[in-house]
């Protein structure tokens, strides 16, 4: 890691304009920043960042999508983002052939126009135009890096089923039953017409109940703690993240 950091530095001028104002990045202090910086170098040595539709890849672009994906395994290790390589930004939404959705295990969010996707063992597609609004507007609970990248942590293991590899020490069995009691609640809040206090996309199934729940421990851990506490406390045993969260 050390002779990569030397190798392709991150200048640093580009890691403080992209980073400064981050809102996911509140909170956090020099220390964990510091290593966040060696995991987005890591990151972009790794993974190839490339631009669909013609739209043109800056550095700070690269760092912006690096450094959030990373946030989420700041403390979980970069193992966390192996089985695949590659990172397609187009300039916006961008639709989908609905027929090639399912196959291969693809876990696709909205109906055709999408902000982003995340396929099991290839690469995760992100709109620029979402990018650029999450990471520098305040929209709670929406954040489509971090979500797209929770698939991916969510697939480690073979399967997109909201049960990612657990940390050591973690109990499957609890984040199972406290995962599934809160999903089962807010599918019950959907069928009934009912307004829900996080985004109703997340009972679309158990993965996307896990990545949007990770938006939520990122973007409004005060929301998440508040509807769901036991998962907001499983999340945080996995994330490993500090008391602000
Ligand atoms: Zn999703």
């Amino acid at each position: 890691m050390r002779r990569l950091l030397k190798r392709h530095p991150i200048p640093h001028a580009i890691w403080q304009r992209v980073t400064r104002r981050m809102l996911v990045l509140r909170g956090l202090d020099a220390v964990e920043m510091a290593h966040l910086r060696e995991m987005t170098t890591w990151f972009l040595d790794q993974k190839a960042i490339t631009g669909a539709q013609g739209l043109e890849v800056t550095q700070s672009m690269r760092v912006a999508v690096a450094v959030q994906a990373c946030l989420l395994i700041l403390n979980l290790g970069v193992e966390y983002f192996d089985g695949w390589v590659e990172v397609i930004l187009y300039p916006g939404a961008f639709r989908v052939n609905h027929a090639q959705m399912d196959a291969n295990g693809l876990v696709h969010d909205d109906a055709a126009v999408l902000s982003g996707e995340s396929w099991l063992r290839g690469p995760v597609i992100l709109s620029w135009d979402d990018v650029a609004r999450d990471s520098y507007q305040c929209q709670p609970g929406h954040n489509v890096v971090l979500h797209e990248f929770a698939h991916k942590l969510d697939g480690l293991n073979g399967a997109a089923n909201g049960m990612p590899p657990l940390r050591q020490g973690m109990s499957r069995v609890r984040w199972a039953a406290d995962l599934s009691e809160a999903y089962d609640e807010l599918c019950l809040q959907v069928a009934h017409g009912k307004s829900t206090h996080i985004n109703s996309y997340a009972a679309t199934s158990p993965a996307e109940f896990f990545a949007v729940l990770s938006e939520y421990f990122y973007t409004a851990p005060d929301i998440l703690k508040k509807c769901c506490p036991a998962v907001h406390k499983q999340l945080k045993l996995f994330y490993l993240q500090k008391a602000s969260r």
